[in-house]
């Protein structure tokens, strides 16, 4: 007898992952292919050996292979099916009956399973095409979006092909730090009641001149990076993934190296991809912190996985987010003291706070897991905006009283808080060692930044972008 062909559990076992991906494939980073592999593979693995164990009970290959793809699909859809069922509260009181109900739907599928006498063949022969429709549909979704981002970054080119280097003596060390998702004071009084004019005013009492009226033409973080970092609007129209590469080819870091810049890059908190940015050094997130990274983060990624999400507390835990904190509290020691490093720098630190998740209060205190994300209520936002706000006042003091050369520091939003309105208008605040705030205007755009940077101290003749507005 010819053996029928059995993929369906195999494919089945990937599904899951590849729709997620496919899916989300505008807002993810480039993925570790190390995980990526090691993901499907366990899973597959996982699929094979309850086939095997089907197959010790059922007696029939076919019959354990019918049983390992309703164990799989039962598996990925309780999450979904948890969410719904949470929606409408108070239907489950806990994963207790909803874990029954499974099982029982599972037994009831396993013993008609065995029962049946027909030949299976049609039903394998249905699922193995309904299984390769469905990954071909979503794989197509993944490439289509791949190529067009590849072509949308490639289009580019190396800011030194366009400007000549200047000759100059004058190199201060330059600190751009962007606090992501900080709101303008003029946002943090109308929607939170909280005056922040202190920390401006400081500001300006230090000899820093603040663009009142700046704003960012995107609340994609990874848009309004890549228009900064190449000094050109990134279109909405393309995927994010292009900005993604855009960051980590960036012309302003290109600029700097060619100068005889150092270039210094403060990691943000990662999903599985990094901006594998093109500094000279780079500095984790994470360096100190206890955690195993790549654990952490997958854990993280993978619960935010709306089937795995119900597990979030029982297998991620805090680990996580105690592990953000961490994250968070070693770039804010570590960025005050980079001065001490010989040579022109440019240093990048993109902080992710006041963002979520909220893991610290006005003083540094360590907030409950349950309100890591809790946006409804104002106080964990504000909480953070407080602190991260503290912590920035002390590093600015640490950079102007302790450089040898009086460093140019640019502190800026990426965009305000975006659920509120408003959420365009951002911080940008410069220090400049020589004091030309004239040159500068209060509503410049953060993507003429470094064009306003590079054509007063290095001469480099570039034009404003304002007219390329989008
Ligand atoms: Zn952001």
């Amino acid at each position: 007898m010819k053996k029928k062909l059995i993929i369906h559990p195999a494919l089945f076992a990937v599904f899951p992952f590849l729709f997620f991906y496919a899916h989300n494939v505008q807002d993810l980073q480039q993925l570790r292919a190390v995980w990526v592999a090691l993901v499907v593979g366990a899973s597959v693995g996982l699929a094979f050996l309850a086939w095997r164990l089907f197959r010790c009970f059922l007696k029939d290959r076919t019959k354990a292979a019918l049983a390992t793809t309703l164990l799989i699909f039962l598996l990925f859809f309780y999450g979904h099916l948890y969410g719904i069922l949470e929606n409408w509260a108070s239907i489950v009181a806990g994963h207790g009956y909803l874990i029954a109900a499974m099982l029982a739907a599972f037994g009831l599928g396993v013993y008609l399973i065995r029962r049946a006498r027909r030949d299976l063949g049609t039903i394998t022969r249905a699922l193995n095409v309904v299984a390769v429709v469905l990954i071909a549909m979503n794989a197509g979704t993944v490439i289509s979006h791949e190529v067009s981002a590849h072509r949308a970054a490639s289009a580019w080119t190396g800011i030194t092909e366009e400007v000549a280097l200047p000759d100059v003596d004058f190199m201060p060390d330059i600190y751009f730090i962007i606090l992501d998702e900080y709101a303008h004071p003029d946002t943090i009084k109308e929607h939170y009641g909280y005056d922040n004019e202190q920390f401006i005013e400081g500001l300006e009492e230090r000899g820093f001149f603040v663009a009142r009226n700046s704003t960012t033409h995107t609340d994609k973080t990874a848009r309004a990076v890549a228009s900064i970092l190449n000094m050109e609007y990134a279109p909405e129209t393309e995927p994010l993934r292009a900005a993604w590469r855009r960051i980590n080819q960036n012309r302003v870091i290109d600029y700097f190296q060619a100068m005889g810049y150092t270039c210094i890059y403060f990691g943000h908190y990662h999903e599985l991809g990094r901006y594998e940015i093109n500094a000279d050094m780079y500095v984790n997130y994470y360096e100190d912190a206890d955690y195993q990274p790549l654990m952490a983060e997958m854990a993280s990624y993978l619960l935010r996985n709306p089937a795995f999400s119900p597990f979030h507390d029982s297998v991620g835990g805090e680990r996580y987010e105690d592990y953000y904190r961490e994250g968070l509290l070693n770039t804010l020691d570590h960025l005050g003291e980079v001065h001490e490093m010989e040579g022109p720098k440019f240093v990048f630190a993109h902080i992710m706070a006041p963002h979520v998740p909220f893991v610290v209060g006005p003083d540094g205190e360590h907030v409950e897991a349950e309100d890591f994300y809790n946006y409804d209520d104002e106080e964990f936002y504000l909480g953070q905006y407080i602190y991260i706000t503290q912590e920035v006042t002390g590093i600015i003091d640490d950079l102007l009283n302790e450089s040898d050369t009086e460093p140019i520091i640019i502190i800026q939003s990426d965009h305000g808080p975006r659920w509120v309105e408003g959420w365009e208008k951002i911080l940008n605040a410069f220090y400049l060692p020589d004091d030309d705030h004239e040159l500068l205007c209060d509503s410049i755009s953060p993507v003429d930044t470094f064009r306003f940077i590079f054509n007063h101290y290095f001469d480099a003749g570039f034009e404003p972008s304002e007219d390329a507005r989008p």
